[in-house]
């Protein structure tokens, strides 16, 4: 069994988009900018927001982060985004989610120049991804695929189960999975059976919310097993995967914490560069 350890391989791919970003400020005059906004007061955004600004400052992206209090408006939040898509200095925004419940996200997200929307989660870059064009990826689907390439797995064929259909993760993962030619089977709270899915599964990506939703007895031996799931239970962070039970019979695992997380932020951030660089023509 091998853990596909996200911490380690998004430190190399950083540490690569580092080297990018050195090479490109010399040619542009600047360092690529990210602009991250969040609004209200949830903890675990302000640490997922943290973490982001500060692994973008180690690449050399040059971010800000705009915190705004949960009494924050539709209308001011939109004046917000509309200054910065409309600011040559600012390469990407980033919106972090949940928004306050006040605030409509689909409308929020919409706002965001096509351009400058590193999260990938506009209507624009979904519709490209899949119409098969060149678009900006969502981070989580677009870090997990990086993590299966850095260890070589080969999707062509395989059966791959996706459990969750957000638009945020299972819905791009499912055609990422496609656009490598996997059979891919979507799962999420009303399909019946779950167990059928996932014992036929070569791959199972598992992105639910739901703490050890994946047991050892709904998996087959060898399979491959992504664990996108974050629940938080006091200081402690669980998967939906029962690690310490499935990792017995799968061949490759990922940890929680340590694996798709990282994976994601290291993705970010290559948008970040990828909407830098095609904006300055660097190839
Ligand atoms: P979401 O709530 O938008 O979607 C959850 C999906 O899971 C839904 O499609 C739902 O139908 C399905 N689901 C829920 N219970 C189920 C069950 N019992 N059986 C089958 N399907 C079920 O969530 P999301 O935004 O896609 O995030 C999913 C999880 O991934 C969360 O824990 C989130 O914190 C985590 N996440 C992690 C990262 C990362 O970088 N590691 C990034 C994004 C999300």
């Amino acid at each position: 069994m091998v853990i596909m350890n996200g911490k380690e391989v998004s430190k190399l791919r950083n540490e690569e988009l580092k080297q990018k970003i050195d090479a490109s400020i010399k040619k542009v005059g600047r360092a690529p900018s990210l602009a991250v906004i969040l609004v209200g007061d949830d903890p675990a955004s302000h640490i997922y927001v943290n973490s982001k600004v500060r692994q973008a400052k180690e690449v050399g992206i040059n971010s800000t982060d705009i915190k705004l209090p949960e009494s924050t408006s539709s209308k001011e939040l939109a004046d917000l985004i509309k200054k910065l898509n409309d600011d040559d200095n600012v390469d990407g925004i980033l919106i972090q989610l949940p928004l306050p419940k006040h605030i409509k996200e689909g409308d929020m997200l919409d706002l965001v120049d096509p351009n400058k929307d590193v999260d990938g989660f506009s209507v624009l870059n979904q519709g490209k991804l899949f119409q098969n064009r060149d678009s900006i990826l969502s981070a989580t689907p677009k870090g997990i695929i990086n993590l299966i390439d850095h260890y070589k797995i080969e999707l062509e064929g395989i059966n791959a189960t996706v459990i969750g259909r957000s638009l945020i993760v299972g819905m791009p993962m499912a055609k990422l999975l496609l656009n490598r030619n996997a059979t891919v089977t979507t799962c999420h709270r009303y399909t019946k059976n779950l167990v059928e899915h996932t014992k036929n599964a070569d791959l199972i990506v598992v992105a639910t919310g739901q703490k050890h939703l994946i047991k050892k007895d709904m998996v087959k031996e060898g399979v491959i097993i992504i664990d996108v799931g974050i629940n938080r239970e006091g200081n402690k962070i669980y998967g939906d995967v029962d690690y310490e039970n499935v990792k017995e019979v799968a061949s490759y695992i990922t940890p929680v914490p340590g694996g798709v997380g990282p994976m994601t932020i290291s993705a970010l951030l290559e948008n970040v560069y990828e909407v830098f660089s095609k904006k300055f023509q660097i190839k």
